[in-house]
């Protein structure tokens, strides 16, 4: 089934606009479901399923049958790789009458006029009010991304456009995705639909050279091959021998699935946020700090982040990466994160995401306060050739001493540390001035004593 009624769509949105606040006040309101819910509806892909042809007395039949379609189609490649990109709605609109119309030009009074052999062709299963579809939409979820029609009605039937159509008869499902991969994939059939609907795309094309097709890259693997739509030839080729776009009830083909996941990927932001948020984080003190990246991650967790500190690889798979500035050389530096979508389903196109911070180890604030809290207590003269000093303050790590004459010659070195009073001896020292000189990382305190 194919994709035939894009012109509707105009007709639908522009009867919205004209309408304004008439139709907004005779809106009749329904219950909507939701049956996935991934995430905020303006950061993800929305799938609404409306039925039509159901009584009230059948709106749990409908709530089944949408609970189960959905369930099904993220089941299933592509779309299983992406279910947290996705959110899937029910609108539960009742009908007078059940089931589809036999014939456009007899409507049966269902309430989105869906009918059978639309153009003749009797499989082909078109809900017919534009116009009442794009209000329900627009009153209960004007964020869709794609809209579905779930037929109460047991023949075999279902169309492509803006809203995916299907029956409830037994492949309503497959209907439903092969559907999807018309409408919101944008891929053509992979069996020949007529000549009119014949034109270069991702999954069919005129050309068969198979270094040049536009799926040249699976050529030779899965089954990916350059097959020509009717034999003997039409001229026109397509990628597999059985993709769902050809068959109902079989798997798409690799290039179906790169061209869902092209279409998915393009339209969800898959890294949304990180943390700190404000990329210039300027100085900071000596705790680790902690950066991060919040992504949107696939079933089979093909996103992949990649942490860099100064353009050098440091950390691979966590989206987290605690940078500690006590094992860095003080000075400027940049931390980034690439958060890379790998997944086999891509060949043509990568996806990839960086985000990079800056960020200073240099003194501090909260350092240079140390540096100015950093005290000496010594004796002002010392007895018995022994000195005892008590650095104090807030000093971090390691400090050092060193007793000097007034010439600057090195008496002695020491080490020392915050709030230990410090013996040192001084045996053979003539007596005059001297000074203890300490420094501890940036910070020096000088003080002078006395030998008698
Ligand atoms: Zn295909």
């Amino acid at each position: 089934m194919k994709a035939m009624r894009h012109f509707f769509s105009w007709a639908g949105t522009l009867g919205v606009l004209l309408c304004g606040s008439v139709c907004a006040l005779q809106a009749q309101q329904f219950e909507v479901d939701t049956l996935h819910m991934s995430g905020d509806v303006y950061e993800r892909i929305n799938f609404v399923i409306m039925g039509d042809g159901y009584l009230d007395s059948q709106l749990e039949k409908f709530d089944q049958d949408a609970y189960r379609m959905q369930a099904r189609i993220l089941a299933e490649e592509p779309l299983k790789n992406y279910r947290d990109y996705v959110n899937v709605f029910a609108i539960r609109v009742p009908s007078e009458v059940e089931g589809a119309a036999d014939d456009p030009s007899m409507p049966i009074g269902n309430y989105f006029g869906s009918t059978y052999n639309y153009a003749g062709i009797q499989r082909l299963l078109v809900p017919l009010n534009d116009g009442v579809i794009m209000n329900v939409l627009s009153d209960h979820t004007p964020w869709f991304t794609q809209a579905f029609m779930l037929v109460n009605d047991t023949r075999y039937g279902g169309s492509g456009g803006w809203v995916a159509t299907s029956s409830t008869s037994i492949p309503a499902t497959e209907i439903a995705y092969h559907e999807i991969g018309h409408s919101f994939a944008g891929l053509n059939d992979e069996y020949w639909a007529g000549a009119q609907y014949a034109r270069e795309n991702v999954n069919m094309t005129a050309n068969n050279d198979p270094e040049s097709v536009p799926w040249w890259r699976w050529i030779g693997d899965q089954q990916i091959g350059v097959y020509e739509y009717e034999s003997p030839g039409n001229g026109w080729y397509r990628p597999a021998n059985g993709c769902k776009m050809q068959i109902l009830g079989a798997p798409f083909c690799a290039v179906c699935k790169e061209q869902f996941a092209n279409t998915i990927l393009s339209s969800v932001q898959f890294v949304p946020g990180w943390y700190p948020e404000k990329l210039s984080v300027g100085s900071i003190g000596e705790d680790p700090v902690e950066f991060g990246v919040h992504v949107l991650q696939t079933t089979s967790e093909s996103m992949h982040t990649t942490w860099y500190v100064n353009d050098e690889l440091v950390a691979q798979g966590d989206t987290m990466y605690s940078f500690n500035p006590l094992a860095t050389p003080i000075g400027d530096h940049s931390v980034s994160a690439t958060v890379q979508e790998t997944t086999e389903m891509l060949r043509n196109n990568t996806y990839s995401w960086s985000v990079t911070w800056f960020v200073s180890t240099t003194v501090t604030d909260v350092r240079e306060a140390q540096v100015q809290a950093l005290r000496l207590e010594l004796q002002e003269t010392v007895v018995d050739r022994e000195l005892v000093a008590t650095l104090h303050g807030d000093s971090r790590g390691k400090a050092r001493g060193v007793v000097v004459d007034l010439h600057g010659n090195v008496i002695c070195e020491v080490d020392m540390s915050v709030g230990t009073a410090q013996h040192i001896e001084l045996p053979s020292i003539a007596a005059g001035m001297y000074l203890l000189q300490v420094q501890s990382g940036q910070a020096r305190v000088t003080s002078k004593f006395m030998v008698r």
